[in-house]
């Protein structure tokens, strides 16, 4: 079929009362930045209740691809739009809709919404001339009110009548920007990217922090790292990948810091550059992958102990799921697979064969003073390098093609 245009129903962002314009606002521009590439061909129309998309003759399968990564769409529709002087002509366009897209043997409706006040039929009669026309064209069509198999929904508004059967889910959530900037902590592993997407989901704008250590870590952890973040473009269309190297540090520490307190205090470290960087970049809160009682880093008393070097939130949303929870959220987001590809990471080298589970506070205020954390922080932050990733960068294809390869 040939579409019209696609027109896109808000979600969450219908009930913000004055907020509103705001966030429509916000999505559309999150539309215009995802759809770059079709933008040229496209007309973008906000309005009160939805957001219509007119197609000018593009192909509509790639645009609704990329719609379906839109955080702030509930659902969308591919709609045709036909001339309302012309009934006949509506009806055999209806006809060639429901053929194109309702199987034989299904139950069905036709539901009209009247924008259009001046038009002739109200909705109960246009129900029923578009019914009674499809149901004698389709003999095999049962009609059903409550829950069909399938709606052609007959929008009559003031330049035309549009035509629809099909109900696309949306990404759901918030559009991304709307609830503020944050710094997200991105390991290579599974919890982390799924955080990431929980964030970007409730419209949380992220930066990407990560902690590398070559050579003890390799290229290749510091790419998966890179690649997971691009694995997060369609969301938002570009995230800044900040990489910070942490050598020195996790070298210092442990020559200096008793064995059970080694992890303690890396994550310590982590978090101190973690909010520095925040600070430095506006940012507004700290995000980060960790699920209560997953390892030792983990149990409250180590969030504690870890979480006493900075009065920032942070905020953690993977942390109260099943790993079995987040391993099917990483599935559902295509991040899995890259995550259990097996770079060592930075933490994992430098674990001490028994971390503690229940560090004292006091015990690491303590041994932390056994290193010179502002020298280290200075020298760690200015060795960072920020890289903008793009949704569809060549580079990071190429990478992944790399990847691919070594496995
Ligand atoms: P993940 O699967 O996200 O790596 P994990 O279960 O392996 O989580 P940890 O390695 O203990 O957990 O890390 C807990 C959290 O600390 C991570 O989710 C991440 O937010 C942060 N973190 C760990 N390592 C790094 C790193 N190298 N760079 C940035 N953040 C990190
Ligand atoms: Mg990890």
């Amino acid at each position: 079929m040939e579409y019209s245009e696609i027109m896109v129903r808000y979600g969450e962002l219908s009930t913000k009362g004055k907020n509103r314009r705001a966030f429509i606002g916000r999505l559309q521009g999150n539309i215009v930045k995802a759809l770059h590439q079709y933008v040229d061909q496209l007309t973008i129309r906000p309005k009160r209740d939805r957001l219509h998309i007119e197609l000018n003759g593009t192909d509509a399968e790639p645009i609704m691809d990329v719609l379906s990564h839109v955080f702030g769409i509930q659902t969308f529709s591919p709609s045709i739009k036909v001339d309302k002087d012309d009934l006949d002509h509506v009806k055999q366009v209806a006809l060639e809709l429901v053929n194109a897209t309702v199987p034989a043997g299904s139950t069905f409706k036709v539901q009209t919404k009247r924008a259009d006040k001046q038009f002739p039929l109200d909705t109960y009669g246009m129900d029923r001339e578009m019914g009674d026309f499809l149901t004698d064209a389709r003999p095999d069509l049962q009609v059903q009110m409550k829950r069909p198999d399938a709606t052609l929904r007959v929008e009559v508004r003031v330049d035309g009548i549009y035509l629809s059967t099909e109900t696309i889910q949306g990404a759901g959530g918030l559009p991304v920007g709307t609830a503020g900037h944050a710094t997200m902590m991105l390991s290579g592993g599974i919890d982390s990217p799924v955080a990431a997407y929980l964030a970007l989901k409730r419209g949380v704008d992220i930066e990407m922090v990560h902690f590398f250590s070559p050579p003890y870590t390799s290229e290749n952890a510091l790419n998966k790292a890179k690649q997971l973040t691009a694995k997060l473009t369609p969301y938002v269309g570009r995230i800044n990948f900040i990489q910070v190297p942490f050598t020195h540090i996790q070298e210092e520490i442990k020559a200096k810091v008793p064995e059970g307190y080694l992890m303690t205090i890396q994550r310590r470290l982590m978090l101190r550059l973690t909010e520095a960087i925040s600070e430095q970049r506006g940012d507004l809160a700290i995000f980060n992958g960790e699920s209560v009682g997953q390892v030792a880093s983990q149990t409250l008393s180590s969030m504690a102990a870890i979480n006493d070097v900075t009065t920032m939130p942070i905020v953690r949303p993977v942390a109260t799921m099943d790993k079995t929870e987040i391993i099917a959220q990483a599935e559902n987001i295509d991040t899995y697979e890259l995550s259990i590809m097996p770079f060592e990471d930075c933490c994992t080298i430098f674990a001490p064969p028994s971390p503690k589970t229940q560090p004292k506070m006091d015990k690491a205020r303590y041994y932390e003073t056994f290193i010179d954390v502002d020298a280290l922080m200075k020298e760690a932050l200015d060795g960072i390098e920020v890289t903008e990733i793009k949704v569809g960068d060549e580079y990071m294809n190429q990478q992944q093609d790399i990847i691919a390869e070594l496995l």
